[in-house]
């Protein structure tokens, strides 16, 4: 009979659980027997002291046996998820799943279990649930539901999807366990099955924002989620995305959903566009829809004649949110505080760093620090400058949003450090920086 203490100190030690001690901790997450604490020291050790391809295999096997799978049987149409590592002012999720609902006129379905925020990147459920009224933790039946009337659905994982993967999920944000491959694999491929996916695309995301410091350790971690994926009889594909700066201009929830729902009416950031488009059109490709070249015109398209937007409303009122919402963002309510941070010089941004914006933007109230923590949907920055932009002295480039005044110096402080002013012009690269895949 395995016992938890003897399962941490084999980690510790570094050695593999076998597949009846991953059974055993799943279940013991699952019906609640294994308290926080041990499962938290876990998490430690093995980040410590990481697991083996095949151990990773089978930990996610054993968080998939415990919960629900969608059964999408009874909707036609190819299902094809996206799930990024995680980074900050990433909200591509909300842009390219309604994209591709809507471009493929119901031929791709978009079932998606995302995350909450993780450390210092932000979540997917945290921004859609500025919505008032909308509602991510779904019962397998309303998932389905929404699915056939929408074609997307992005919820998150529930009591009864996905349930080891989302206390594992909630411990690591507040452990700082968070950047550990294994870890990642297995909470990324656990969900996408458990949503009943047919193929996914994985978003890499690489640099100071993200858990992939470089491209070598990201394309690692793209091979490894695909491994875990095809070992369960999934395809995978991935891109392989920059993360040093910030994407797009807004970091914080409200501010996040709004940024998206401005991509999709047309008037967005450059950077963010491209990049959702690009992770759009690997999507529309790997559900059949024509080649590359094809499926990123078909992505723009949607975007031209609203139809994605208009999806992404549908989605929204399907979950229980007010619509008028995503028509009108001048809706979402604004942060008691704001204050702007002005340079101290003349010359041209040459970096904003990710990691302290987003360590800024969880201080502010976008993120947690312990556990089922609220968050302030409000909260967050809005950089007023992408990397290459000219600045003068006194100008702005940043407003942080909050609601918490004893906060607000200490961001503005994390704010300043992360934002580099040169005398010289650097050269702004694209966000996708490689593709890794099996398809
Ligand atoms: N996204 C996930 O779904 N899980 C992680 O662990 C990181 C990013």
């Amino acid at each position: 009979m395995a016992r938890m203490y003897d399962l941490i100190r084999k980690k510790q030690l570094g050695r593999e659980l076998s597949e009846a001690e991953t059974d055993y901790l799943a279940k013991g997450i699952f019906d609640g027997s294994i308290p926080d604490y041990q499962i938290s020291a876990l998490l430690m050790a093995i980040y410590y002291s990481g697991m083996s391809d095949s151990e990773t295999i089978r930990f996610t096997t054993s968080m998939i046996e415990y919960g629900a799978k969608v059964d999408l049987s009874g909707i036609s149409g190819k299902k094809v998820d996206k799930h990024s590592t995680g980074g900050v002012g990433d909200k591509i999720t909300l842009i390219a799943a309604p994209i591709v609902a809507a471009a493929s006129k119901g031929r791709i379905i978009v079932p998606k279990l995302a995350g909450r925020g993780l450390g210092y990147t932000g979540g997917t459920l945290d921004k859609l649930e500025s919505v008032p009224g909308l509602r991510t933790s779904l019962s397998a039946r309303e998932f389905e539901s929404v699915l056939s009337s929408a074609g997307v659905c992005i919820a998150g994982a529930s009591s009864e999807l996905s349930p080891v993967e989302r206390k594992l999920y909630s411990l690591r944000d507040v452990t700082a366990t968070m950047a550990c491959y294994p870890l990642i694999a297995s909470s990324i491929v656990s969900r996408f099955y458990a949503a009943g996916g047919d193929c996914l695309v994985l978003d890499i995301k690489c640099g100071g924002g993200s858990f992939a410091p470089d491209i070598k350790g990201a394309k690692a971690l793209a091979e490894l989620i695909i491994k875990v994926a095809r070992s369960l009889g999934k395809r995978a594909s991935a891109l392989v995305t920059d993360m040093s700066a910030p994407l797009g201009r807004c970091i914080g929830n409200s501010l996040e959903l709004s940024e998206a729902i401005a991509v999709l009416s047309g008037s967005g950031d450059k950077r963010l566009t491209d990049l959702s488009l690009e992770v759009a059109a690997e999507m529309l490709f790997v559900g059949g829809m024509g080649e590359r070249d094809e499926c990123l015109a078909m992505a723009k398209g949607s975007i031209a004649d609203c139809s994605a937007l208009d999806k992404l409303r549908e989605m929204v009122v399907a979950m229980g949110g007010d619509g008028r919402y995503i028509s009108d963002p001048s809706l979402f309510e604004e942060s008691k505080i704001s204050a702007l941070l002005a340079s101290t010089s003349d010359g041209y941004i040459c970096d904003i760093d990710a990691g302290l914006v987003g360590e800024a933007a969880a201080l502010l109230g976008a993120g947690r620090s312990v556990k089922d923590a609220a968050i302030d949907h409000r909260a967050g920055i809005v950089l007023a400058k992408s990397i290459g932009d000219p600045v003068k002295e006194g100008e702005a480039l940043a407003t942080i949003y909050t609601g918490k005044l004893d906060r607000a110096q200490q961001g503005m402080e994390l704010l300043y450090k992360a934002i580099t002013v040169k005398s010289k012009k650097p050269h702004a690269a694209g966000a996708l920086l490689c593709r890794v895949d099996n398809f």
